[in-house]
């Protein structure tokens, strides 16, 4: 299917859509992993149903009525339904399409949105959310999408990671140059990670070079808001060819997607993979804890770095994990639906809250920034002490230097 739409790429969005929702044999087996679904237990509300609705409107036989558009503004874009489908339908190209033929969603919180992509504004909103408490606002005065930006603010750091160790002294260049690239949100709020990936890899022998922190694009090009998308892409090319590097990584896995997007044929990856690779320069200390590691759908379904991730994990002497969640997976962050639904965000993070709570863990290990946070508000009426950390600052902490 793939090869026949790369040979004759269809100028006409509609058909493009029209296109790839005609991959889809409506087998059902996309159904039992969806969160969605599960959640509501609507044929709409899930990727068959997704996909029969955007086939309908690109085909012209419905328009795009509230009722209708629903269904795909709540898609949380967690793609375990294209990791599973026999047919290979490319729900995430079809559902970026349909978005863009639809335009952003109406409960889209544009202005909140602006200020989350911009890191100085962005450390403003965190500044404002620890001293004031997200709680301690009035439903009537601040509207449901900022209520949820401070209360994922003010989640931040519920652990004190020690600070990171110095740089490893050699800074060679044997296994290659890295680009790590910071994001937006995730320059502010995954800082620890970032300069955990930076000690890490430059200890396995890269040589890495910071871009400068901006946004991807994924949260206009998931939203329907193309133009945007477009502007972020090019950036990100400009910062790539100034950079140098031979691969780009991010510590966070739901960027992943979209840089791959914007740099085809580059490597674009996480820190875990070429970690793994060099397994064999970095030794840990022991660390007598059990963890939850929560692997965000980004990671399981785009990043494909679980496997890398353990094994690295598991080279901590003493240190004993358990894997979260069970199937249908997502916690309910994705990237903007958080702010934009979250009440349904809160429901569907409560099923893996329940799995902790039901775990004796000394913490909880999260690579997606979103999912973490999202994860940590949730704990902070449940289990307030429980830390919760990026599973490279966990690295760091253990590494010892040579
Ligand atoms: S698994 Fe694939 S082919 Fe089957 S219903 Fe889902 S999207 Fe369609
Ligand atoms: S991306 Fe996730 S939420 Fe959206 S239809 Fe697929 S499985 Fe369901």
């Amino acid at each position: 299917m793939n090869d026949s739409m790369d040979s004759m790429p269809l100028e006409n969005p509609q058909h493009r859509i029209a296109a790839l929702a005609d991959q889809c044999v409506q087998c059902g087996l996309c159904l039992p992993v969806c969160p969605t679904y599960a959640l509501d237990g609507n044929e709409s509300e899930s990727p068959r149903g997704r996909i029969a609705i955007a086939a309908a409107l690109a085909r012209g036989q419905v328009s795009a009525s509230a009722a209708l558009r629903e269904p795909l503004d709540h898609c949380l874009g967690c793609l375990g339904c294209e990791r599973v489908c026999p047919a290979g339908v490319r729900y995430e190209a079809l559902l970026i399409e349909t978005r863009a033929l639809l335009g952003p969603a109406p409960e889209r919180p544009r202005f909140l949105l602006e200020i989350v992509k911009r890191p100085r504004l962005n450390r403003w909103v965190q500044r404002l959310a620890r001293w004031t408490g997200a709680s301690h606002w009035p439903r009537r005065i601040l509207p449901a999408s900022w209520r949820a930006a401070l209360a994922l603010a003010s989640s931040h750091n519920t652990s004190k990671p020690n600070p990171s160790p110095p740089l490893p002294r050699k800074v060679g260049r044997k296994a290659g140059i890295v680009a790590l690239f910071p994001g937006c949100a995730a320059s502010v709020q995954d800082a620890d990670a970032e300069r955990a990936a930076q000690t890490l890899l430059t200890a396995a022998g890269f040589q890495v070079v910071r871009m400068p922190a901006f946004c991807c694009g994924a949260l206009d090009r998931h939203d329907g808001a193309i133009r945007e998308g477009d502007a972020a892409a090019a950036r990100l090319q400009r910062a790539w060819t100034k950079s140098g590097a031979d691969c780009l990584v991010t510590v966070t896995p739901g960027c992943l997607s979209t840089l791959r997007g914007a740099l085809p044929g580059v490597r674009v990856d996480d820190p875990y993979r070429l970690l793994a690779e060099h397994i064999d320069e970095l030794s840990f200390e022991p660390l007598p804890a059990r963890f939850a590691l929560h692997v965000p759908c980004t990671q399981a379904n785009v990043a494909r770095s679980d496997t890398a991730l353990m094994q690295l994990l598991q080279r901590i002497p003493q240190l004993a994990l358990t894997r979260l969640p069970a199937p249908p997976y997502c916690c309910g962050a994705a990237g903007s639906h958080v702010l934009q639904f979250p009440e349904r965000a809160a429901r569907l993070r409560e099923s893996v809250l329940m799995q902790i709570e039901t775990l004796d863990v000394q913490g909880l290990l999260s690579s997606n920034m979103g999912c973490r946070l999202h994860l940590a508000a949730g704990l902070q009426e449940k289990a307030p002490a429980l830390p919760t950390l990026h599973p490279l600052t966990l690295l760091v902490q253990q590494w010892i230097p040579s």
